[in-house]
Parts: C-alpha cells; sequence; structure tokens
C-alpha cells in the first residue's frame, strides 16, 4: 500500500495537487538527505482537500532545489486519491488522521500502513514531526500538541500564539509521533490561502534549521484544551435555514475561537422534535447535557466555554464532527 522513495518524483514540484495521485499512485514517503542527519518529518494532505501543506512544501523544496537541505527531510503525502477528487476522504476511506497507532482502528489495512511510517521514521531517529492541516471554517491559524511538554509548547509557539492540547480524538498523527520526538499539528485556515501557505513555508524553514529541540515557551501563548467534541446525530436532518430538524444559525463560524456565554443560542430545532446536539468528551461519554440548554426551540449554551473548528460545510459536519469545544488553561511550569 505504501510507496517509500528516496527521491521526488519528475514533476513533484510544479504539480497540482489534484496530478499528485498522476504521479505517485497511493500514499508515499520520501526521503531526502541533508546536512543533519536526523529528518525533519513532515505530514500533509491526510485530508484530501487540505492543500496548504503540500504547497509550502513545493516552495520549500524550490528554495533548495540547488543547495543542500541542512537537515534531512521525510515527507509524507497522506491521501493522494482524495487529494485528487478535492475530498478531505473518498466515501469508502477512512479518516486517514484516525488510524495512526493509539487508534481504535488498527485491525484496518490503512492502520498498518501508518504503523509502518511511523517505525520507518523511529528507525530514522526523526527529530521533529509537523502535520499541516487546514479548517473548513474562519478559524486563526494555531498549532495543536499532545502532550503538556516544554519541548513540545515550544515549538507550537513557533508557530502561533495559539496552541491547543488534546488527547482526543485517537489514531491522530501527532499524538503517535510524539511517542518518538517533538509533534505539531498545524492549523494554517482555510485551503487555497496564501498567507496559511507562507505561514508554513517560513514555519518550516525554521525547523529545517534549528539546531536542536526547541525548549523557551513564548509567555504570549494561550493555551487551550478541547474538553468536547459536538457531533449531529445521525437521524437529523440539519442546515442553515428554517427548513431542516436542526437549524444552525448561519453566522456559526464567527464563534470560533471567542467565549460562548451562558444563554447564546447556536441552532433552533424544528417545534417538537426534541431534537438534541451530542457531544462527547475526551473518553467518548456522551456529555451534551454539560454544555447544551434547550429553550423553547432554540439550542442554548450552557457554560462557558469556547469553540473551535465550528463550520458550514455540511460534508464536513457529517464526516467529521460540527466544532470542537475547548477551556483555556495554564502554562505548565
Ligand atoms: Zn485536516
Amino acid at each position: 500500500m505504501l510507496n517509500e522513495i528516496n527521491q521526488l518524483p519528475d514533476g513533484f514540484l510544479t504539480a497540482h495537487v489534484e496530478e499528485l495521485f498522476g504521479l505517485l499512485e497511493k500514499p508515499t514517503l520520501i526521503h531526502l538527505a541533508g546536512e543533519k542527519p536526523e529528518p525533519l518529518f513532515i505530514c500533509t494532505l491526510l485530508h484530501g482537500n487540505e492543500d496548504t501543506g503540500f504547497y509550502a512544501l513545493q516552495a520549500i523544496l524550490k528554495k533548495y532545489q540547488n543547495k543542500k537541505l541542512p537537515r534531512s527531510l521525510s515527507i509524507f503525502i497522506g491521501n493522494p486519491e482524495a487529494a485528487a477528487e478535492n475530498k478531505r476522504r473518498l466515501e469508502r476511506q477512512v479518516d486517514f488522521n484516525r488510524i495512526w497507532p493509539g487508534t481504535h482502528e488498527d485491525f484496518l489495512a490503512e492502520a498498518h500502513m501508518m504503523q509502518q511510517v511511523t517505525d520507518i521514521m523511529k528507525q530514522k531517529n526523526v527529530f521533529v514531526s509537523i502535520d499541516i492541516h487546514n479548517n473548513t471554517g474562519r478559524n486563526p491559524h494555531y498549532g495543536c500538541i499532545n502532550v503538556l511538554d516544554k519541548r513540545y509548547l515550544a515549538l507550537a509557539g513557533m508557530f502561533s500564539n495559539i496552541v491547543v492540547y488534546f488527547t482526543s480524538p485517537k489514531g491522530v498523527q501527532s499524538a503517535a509521533f510524539a511517542e518518538l520526538c517533538p509533534a505539531v499539528t498545524l492549523e494554517c485556515g482555510q485551503s487555497g490561502q496564501v498567507d496559511g501557505i507562507q505561514h508554513a513555508v517560513n514555519y518550516i524553514d525554521r525547523c529545517l534549521n534549528l539546531e536542536h529541540h526547541p525548549d523557551h515557551i513564548p509567555d504570549h501563548i494561550s493555551l487551550f484544551h478541547t474538553v468536547a467534541r459536538v457531533t449531529i446525530p445521525e437521524g437529523y436532518s440539519f442546515g442553515f435555514s428554517d427548513d431542516a430538524t436542526i437549524n444552525l444559525h448561519p453566522e456559526i463560524e464567527m464563534h470560533n475561537f471567542t467565549e460562548l456565554q451562558p444563554g447564546e443560542a447556536l441552532a433552533s430545532i424544528e417545534p417538537d422534535s426534541c431534537a438534541f446536539l451530542q457531544a462527547f468528551d475526551e473518553n467518548d461519554r456522551e456529555v451534551g447535557r454539560d454544555y447544551f440548554e434547550y429553550s423553547g426551540n432554540d439550542i442554548i449554551i450552557r457554560k462557558p466555554v469556547m469553540p473551535s473548528m465550528l463550520t458550514k460545510n455540511t460534508t464536513v459536519i457529517r464526516q467529521d464532527c460540527l466544532c470542537y469545544l475547548m477551556e483555556k488553561i495554564s502554562l505548565p511550569d
């Protein structure tokens, strides 16, 4: 299933993201030698419609085209097949960022492939791991970590003042690699935005030129802890006007990274439908009643909380979730 190569395939530097599948044919791990042997690992396109990481890599590789990389670089192009169709994943595929070591679905062939990638990078003594994603909704750029350790916070803090710590969902790439080295997931705004690509380019370049793991946590960082993942129960129709069972407010994306206060309405429901939102905590317990109340036909916030990744993309809401809920936490000493 996995393609492993030691050089860039012809056409890689000029390809459009949709053409990658033609060049690579399957998920591909590319190793490029540099001055320092412990490789920087860059993972991208685990979600096929999130292309910022790929275009940032093209820019970096062009920059170093005629000179030696300061550090070896290993690149994993996760799901070029879904990228060819500009989709997060194909209908028959699983989510490629839920099947890394630590996943509940380790019996899958795709999970075996991610285990292989992890084992290969462990053997190569991976230096730092960066997984690059995009959001579908309006969000600031931020870094995510899965371990509250100084080096991991410092690495995320090199990217953004906003750092999100989470331990659920399971099977994400950055959590698997956190066992091997400082690891971060970058959320670079929406796909196709030039500032997101440039931000990722600058960050990758700084990481390529690091002498050792950063260990200084900048004091301007705001650290948030993801406490719940919100979904819409399968049986209910939903939308952004007034004709579904759950009607989300159309300006919902404006709430990302803003604190919601008790009483704030997120959606209205069809009268007498008893429709509700689900929220799952880090242990996958349903805790919707802790966060939402039902008043008349409105779904309202029950306690102060900050959402992220709220989106109006209905496919993503069904395939992934409506949003995550976060609480601010203090930096460890
Ligand atoms: Zn993603």
